[in-house]
C-alpha cells in the first residue's frame, strides 16, 4: 500500500483565488495595504525591542500612474530577504504572519496588531494584474530583491536596485481594471477598506510634471492622507469627549443629525472587542432600517452589517465593531457555526441592554426623550431575542396619550385592580378620541401603541407574561367604563331584535350596559383578539377576511335607549333613531364607508328638519 500527501499547487489554487476567495475585486487594495501596514507593525516591534533602529516616520504610499498603467504600494516596513520571498510569497497559503506571531507572541490580552492570517492575501493582486513585481529590502543586512510574476504561478527573482528598507508592490493592471488608476476611485477604495488602518496611508497620482506657466511656480500635488490611524474606538472611553464621539459619527456615517447616545464597547476579556454603537435619530419607523454597523478586524474593514456578529435587530444602529480575532475573509457559513462569533454577538446584545437600563435608571428624563426614537428598535429586539428582553424589561416605557412615560409597574400601580390587570391602549389618538376621553374621565391611563411593531409586541408581552397581564384597545370592550346594573335578558333580546331588523344586520350582537357616563347612547366594540388577528394577517399581506367580532353596546343610562325600549319597531322614526345611534357609535371608531356616509348625512338632515317641525 502506498501513502502520500496531497500537495497543493499554485496551478490549482490560482483560479480559485481569482474567482472565489474574494467576492469583491477591489479587496486586493485592502490585502496589499494591510500587508504593508503589517510590515511596518513588524518593524515597530523590532525597533521597540531594540533589535533595529526606530524610523523617523512610518508610512504607506499608494500611487497610480495612468501613463505607465501601474498601481504601486510602497511601505517602509520590515522588508524581505530573498529567502523570505521564497518562503512567504512563493509558498502560497503559508502564512508568514502566523509564523511571525509564533515568534513574537504578544502578551495576554494585548493585540499584536498584525492582520494577515491565511497567506493568500498577496495573491489577490493577480485578480486585477497582468504582472506583479515586488521590490524589497529587508531590515537585515541583505541585498535588495526583485520578484516578478505574470500569472502568480511562475516567477523570477533577481537583484533589485532598491536602497531603502521596505517593500514596493507594483501592479500592472489589466485593461478591465484600469479604473483603479483613477485617483478618485483609488481614494474611495482606500477610504472604504483602509480608513482606520494603523499606519498613515497616502494616495497620489503620478503625472508628468506640467510645464509651469511663465512666472509661476510649478504646482506640486502632495500625497493626501486617506486614513485615521488611531480611530476613536481604540481610545479609553474616559478619554473621549462627547464632541469627539459626535464628530466621529458625522464623519463616518455622513449623518448630519446628532446621534441620541452611544455605547463604547471596550472588552479585553474573555475576548478582545472594541467599538462604538450609536443610536441614531430615526426620522420615522421606516428609516429605522437604514442602520449600518461596520465590522473591522484590527482596524481593517471587513464588511457592513454582518448579522452573524451583530444581532439583526441591532443593525438599526450605526456603529463600528472591531474584533481582532476574527479572520478577514469571513465566510458566512463559517461565522454561523463559530462559538467565538456567538459569544461576541451575545456580548454586544448584553451591552446594549445594560446601557438602555442604565440610561433609564440614571437619566430618566433624557431617556424618555429618546424613547420615541428608539422604541421600535427596543421592541423589535425584545421580540427577536428573549435574553435581550429579560435584561431590558425594566427599561421599557409606555407612552400615555397625555404624554407621560410609564413603566409597566407604574402603569399597574395606577390602573390595575385586584382582579383585572389590563393595560388600555389606543392605536390612533384621533379616531379613538372619544373612547380615550371616556377612560380619561375615569382617571384611567391610556397608552399609545401606534407603530407597526406594536401588535406583535403586545402579543409578545402577553405571552411572556403568561397572560397575567392583558392589553386591550380602548374600543375592544367597555371594561372599566360601566357600572353594574340589572337588565333583564328579555329587554336585551327585544332591543337586539329591533336593531337587527331596522339595520338589516342579521348577526349584530347587542349588549346592554350602564355606562358611567349618560352622554353616550351606544358604542361599537370589536373584540381584541379577532381584531389583532385581522390586522396581523393584513400586515403579512394576507386577508383571511375573518370577520371581526363586533358588538353594539347600548347605554341603559341614556334617555334614547330608554325611548327605544318601548318604541314601535315598525315606525320610521324608530328606524331612523336606531340607524343614527348605530352610525354615530361606528363613527366614534372609524370613518363610515361611502354608502353609509351618504345615508347618514341625508338621515341627519331629515331628522333636523323634523326637529324644526317642518
Ligand atoms: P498573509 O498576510 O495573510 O500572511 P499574504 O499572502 O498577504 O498572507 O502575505 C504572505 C507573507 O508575505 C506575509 O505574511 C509577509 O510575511 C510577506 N509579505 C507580504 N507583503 C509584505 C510586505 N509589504 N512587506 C513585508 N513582507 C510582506
Amino acid at each position: 500500500m502506498a501513502k502520500g500527501n496531497i500537495s497543493i499547487h499554485a496551478q490549482n489554487i490560482m483560479p480559485v483565488i481569482k474567482k472565489w476567495l474574494y467576492s469583491d475585486k477591489d479587496i486586493f487594495i485592502r490585502e496589499l495595504v494591510s500587508n504593508a501596514c503589517d510590515a511596518i507593525s513588524k518593524y515597530k516591534v523590532l525597533a521597540m525591542k531594540g533589535d533595529a533602529p526606530a524610523a523617523e516616520e512610518y508610512r504607506v504610499d499608494v500611487a497610480c500612474d495612468k501613463e505607465a498603467g501601474t498601481l504601486t504600494i510602497n511601505d517602509n516596513g520590515i522588508g524581505m530577504t530573498a529567502e523570505e520571498i521564497e518562503k512567504y510569497i512563493c509558498q502560497v497559503a503559508f502564512s508568514g504572519a502566523e509564523e511571525f506571531l509564533k515568534q513574537y507572541k504578544p502578551e495576554e490580552g494585548e493585540s499584536s496588531g498584525i492582520i494577515g492570517h491565511f497567506g493568500l492575501g498577496f495573491y489577490s493582486a493577480f485578480m486585477v494584474s497582468s504582472k506583479v513585481t515586488i521590490d524589497t529590502k529587508s531590515w537585515q543586512d541583505a541585498p535588495a530583491v526583485r520578484w516578478v510574476s505574470e500569472d502568480g504561478m511562475e516567477y523570477e527573482i533577481e537583484e533589485s536596485v532598491r536602497t531603502e528598507r521596505g517593500t514596493t508592490i507594483t501592479l500592472y493592471l489589466n485593461e478591465d481594471d484600469k479604473e483603479f488608476l483613477d485617483l478618485y476611485t483609488l481614494t474611495s477604495t482606500l477610504e472604504k477598506y483602509c480608513a482606520f488602518m494603523p499606519t498613515p496611508i497616502y494616495a497620489q497620482e503620478i503625472k508628468p510634471a506640467a510645464e509651469p506657466k511663465e512666472g509661476e511656480e510649478p504646482v506640486i500635488e502632495l500625497p493626501q492622507q486617506v486614513n485615521d490611524p488611531s480611530p476613536l474606538w481604540l481610545k479609553r472611553p474616559s478619554e473621549v469627549t462627547d464632541e469627539e464621539y459626535r464628530d466621529f459619527y458625522h464623519k463616518v456615517f455622513h449623518d448630519y443629525e446628532e446621534p441620541l447616545f452611544w455605547i463604547h464597547l471596550n472588552a479585553e476579556f474573555p475576548f478582545n472587542l472594541k467599538g462604538i454603537l450609536y443610536f441614531p435619530k430615526m426620522k420615522n419607523e421606516f428609516s429605522a432600517s437604514e442602520g449600518q454597523v461596520k465590522l473591522f478586524s484590527n482596524q481593517v474593514f471587513v464588511a457592513d452589517n454582518i448579522k452573524e456578529i451583530i444581532p439583526e435587530f441591532l443593525l438599526l444602529l450605526k456603529g463600528v465593531v472591531d474584533c481582532p480575532e476574527l479572520p478577514l475573509n469571513v465566510s458566512r457559513s463559517f461565522l454561523q457555526n463559530d462559538g467565538y462569533v456567538k459569544k461576541v454577538s451575545s456580548y454586544i446584545t448584553r451591552k446594549v441592554a445594560d446601557r438602555l437600563t442604565s440610561e433609564m435608571n440614571t437619566k430618566r428624563e433624557d431617556y424618555q426623550k429618546y424613547w420615541d426614537d428608539i422604541h421600535p428598535f427596543v421592541k423589535y429586539g425584545c421580540i427577536r431575542d428573549e435574553k435581550f428582553y429579560d435584561r431590558v424589561k425594566d427599561a421599557l416605557l409606555f407612552k400615555t396619550v397625555d404624554g407621560e412615560y410609564l413603566t409597566l409597574k407604574e402603569y399597574g400601580d395606577r390602573n390595575f385592580t385586584d382582579d383585572k390587570k389590563t393595560v388600555f391602549y389606543a392605536s390612533d389618538e384621533k379616531r379613538q378620541a372619544q373612547m380615550i376621553q371616556l377612560y380619561r374621565d375615569q382617571d384611567k391611563d391610556v397608552v399609545l401603541f401606534d407603530t407597526l411593531i406594536d401588535n406583535n409586541f403586545i402579543s409578545f408581552l402577553e405571552y411572556t407574561g403568561k397572560n397575567e397581564i392583558s392589553f386591550r384597545r380602548v374600543d375592544a370592550s367597555m371594561e372599566g367604563l360601566t357600572e353594574s346594573s340589572e337588565v333583564s335578558e328579555e329587554t336585551r333580546k327585544d332591543l337586539e331584535e329591533k336593531f337587527r331588523k331596522s339595520l338589516r344586520q342579521e348577526d349584530l350582537e347587542v349588549k346592554l350596559e350602564k355606562f358611567k357616563t349618560s352622554e353616550l347612547p351606544a358604542m361599537v366594540t370589536v373584540e381584541e383578539q379577532s381584531r389583532r388577528f385581522t390586522e396581523m394577517s393584513r400586515q403579512w399581506g394576507r386577508d383571511f377576511s375573518m370577520p371581526e367580532k363586533r358588538t353594539l353596546v347600548l347605554n341603559t343610562a341614556h334617555p334614547l335607549i330608554e325611548y327605544l325600549k318601548d318604541a314601535d319597531a315598525d315606525s320610521d322614526m324608530t328606524e331612523m333613531v336606531m340607524s343614527q345611534v348605530m352610525d354615530l357609535a361606528e363613527m366614534a371608531r372609524q370613518p363610515l364607508d361611502s354608502e353609509r356616509m351618504i345615508a347618514f348625512l341625508s338621515r341627519s338632515n331629515k331628522l333636523l328638519t323634523i326637529l324644526c317641525g317642518k
